[in-house]
């Protein structure tokens, strides 16, 4: 793993006249992890900057939250957003949510009535309701009550086959279980709004452990990871967060126009519909 800033130089040689398709994170890589998920508001001049790029690339969002709420906090009109760590995904105004059964979603309905009574017991936990997704936050927890908050969750979810437990920056998160990921989501969305002929580098900035299957996927890629870890499979790193301004006003240079003369497109059937096979849409 390389420092991005050093590497810049052979970075931008790699870029040179190429098309750029930008992926963002949103937590604690466009804005710094605060205390309570509603506080992380996107910094103005970020805002401005991400306009500029998506003047100039194609720019999608792909975040852990629910969509509608990421798209709040954007604001941007002409990108992609993908919520739910790629569960539900929308480009140009159609929405793709992944296909998860009645059963599996009155279970998780379920899960989260036992889960909000049961963690009040433990103070300073959090139960987010992302609609196909739960959170629990444990970031105000006392780390001696940790064993205890996850002995909960695992007493709720225990052998539940329809749903699994991942973990994030001081959360613990409750999805169906099914082989969709955020690196799915990226490869998804690649391949709907690419021309099969153009050249794209994809570059793909994230914080979390959530995002190394999107590092995984981009190994032709830009891949970067918010602080350095040997066990990351991102190439670079920045040092911390307040480095994001200066990543995106260095990667915006030299930009070239896309989909300017490519037709953006979107014909694939199973968007109409409103939801798309996992298996089939991940190659
Ligand atoms: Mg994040």
């Amino acid at each position: 793993m390389k420092y991005f800033f050093t590497e810049w130089k052979k970075i931008s040689e790699k870029l040179v006249g190429k098309k750029r398709f930008f992926f963002f994170d949103y937590d604690g890589t466009l804005t710094p992890i605060v205390k309570k998920p509603e506080l992380a508001k996107l910094d103005s001049r970020i805002k401005d900057i991400l306009r500029k790029i998506s003047k100039a690339n194609k720019v999608a969002i792909i975040s852990g939250r629910p969509l509608s709420e990421i798209k709040n906090f954007i604001g941007i009109k002409n990108i992609i957003y993908s919520g739910n760590h790629g569960f539900e995904i929308e480009i140009k105004g159609k929405k793709i949510i992944q296909n998860t059964d009645h059963r599996t979603k009155n279970e998780i309905r379920r899960i989260k009535d036992k889960l909000a009574k049961e963690i009040k017991k433990i103070d300073g936990a959090f139960l987010e309701d992302k609609g196909l997704t739960l959170s629990v936050h444990w970031r105000l927890v006392n780390k001696k009550n940790l064993l205890k908050l996850f002995a909960i969750i695992r007493a709720v979810i225990c052998n539940n086959s329809r749903v699994s437990l991942t973990k994030g920056k001081k959360v613990w998160e409750i999805r169906p279980n099914i082989n969709w990921h955020k690196g799915k989501a990226v490869r998804f969305v690649m391949s709907k709004v690419q021309s099969p002929k153009s050249e794209v580098v994809p570059v793909f900035i994230g914080d979390d452990a959530t995002d190394e299957d999107v590092f995984k996927v981009l190994e032709n890629g830009i891949t970067v990871r918010i602080g350095k870890s040997k066990k990351s499979k991102a190439k670079y790193y920045l040092k911390n967060q307040s480095e994001i301004n200066r990543f995106l006003n260095l990667l915006t240079k030299g930009s070239i126009k896309y989909f300017t003369s490519v037709k953006y497109f979107v014909c694939h059937p199973e968007l109409v519909s409103g939801s798309i096979d996992a298996e089939s849409s991940s190659a």
